[in-house]
């Protein structure tokens, strides 16, 4: 297959301009910067400081405080075993909450035990509940060609979810399935220590950090994740920008802004 280059791939995705202002004035002018060249959206200074705007919740996330530190719920034990293929396992027998009656399989996630990237999104649809693979179909192309973008493939970062059992009819995760559920993906962080993780949509997003916040007061920061501190950015879901293709320049600024976190 023909790799395609950068340009065809944005344009793919309805990108004409590479965004490199800040990601919360996404329709600001933009300018065409190679990747390798295109400045932070927050300078090191201000990735330590809390969001100007985005109010409590947020600041308490924003800095290595309890909030944000990967705690498991007090009612779901905490998974104990310590590799990432244990783990697959021990999620493969789970019935903590009540999506397990309904799901044909797990899904757990992929990608390599030392990917730089972790993307996280919500749950798994039809399509990754029938083949056990998140991100598969429509969105999960949207997803690849981001990836493609970044001169990545899929093969190079770790994709999972906060949920590992499909919702049934695709509804928002409960808050007692998303409890049942959480150790899993912190003890997914916690085996793979990404550089940076992306959080794509709202339920990922407002579950790692913590907050009540709608997404667009939650993007175009970075916060410090856990006790490492990982730098986590948060973006669209590859599902929303299906429905609003006209959001695809905030992605890419955004994951600009996370490509920046990655040490060279
Ligand atoms: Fe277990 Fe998570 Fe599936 Fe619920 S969604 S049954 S907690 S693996």
């Amino acid at each position: 297959m023909v790799e395609l280059d950068r340009n065809t791939i944005l344009k793919q995705m309805g990108i004409t301009q590479w965004v490199l202002q800040d990601a919360q004035a996404g329709e600001n002018p933009a300018q065409d910067v190679p990747l390798s060249q295109a400045q932070p959206v927050l300078d090191k200074a201000s990735v330590n400081e809390p969001p100007a705007k985005a109010g409590g919740d947020v600041k308490a996330i924003a800095q290595p405080a309890p909030g944000v530190t990967p705690v498991a719920p007090s009612q779901t034990a905490e998974p104990k075993l310590l590799s990432l293929e244990s783990l697959r396992a021990e999620v493969a027998e789970c019935v903590a909450c009540a999506l397990a009656k309904a799901r044909t399989q797990t899904v757990f996630g992929e990608g390599p035990d030392q990917a730089d990237w972790l993307f996280v999104g919500e749950a798994p649809g039809q399509q990754e509940d029938r083949q056990g693979q998140p991100f598969v179909g429509r969105a999960g192309g949207l997803f690849t060609q981001m990836i493609k973008a970044l001169d990545k493939s899929r093969e190079q970062v770790y994709i999972a979810n906060t949920l590992k059992c499909r919702p049934p009819g695709n509804r928002d995760p409960l808050p007692d399935e998303l409890q049942a559920c959480e150790p899993f993906l912190l003890k997914q962080i916690q085996l793979l220590q990404p550089k940076v993780i992306v959080a794509l949509g709202r339920i990922s997003a407002q579950a790692l950090l913590r907050s009540d916040q709608p997404l667009g007061r939650l993007r175009g920061q970075v916060y410090q994740y856990g006790p490492n501190q990982i730098p986590l950015i948060v973006t669209y879901h590859p599902a929303y920008l299906l429905r609003q293709p006209a959001d695809k320049a905030k992605v890419w600024a955004d994951l600009l802004l996370a490509h920046r976190q990655i040490p060279l």
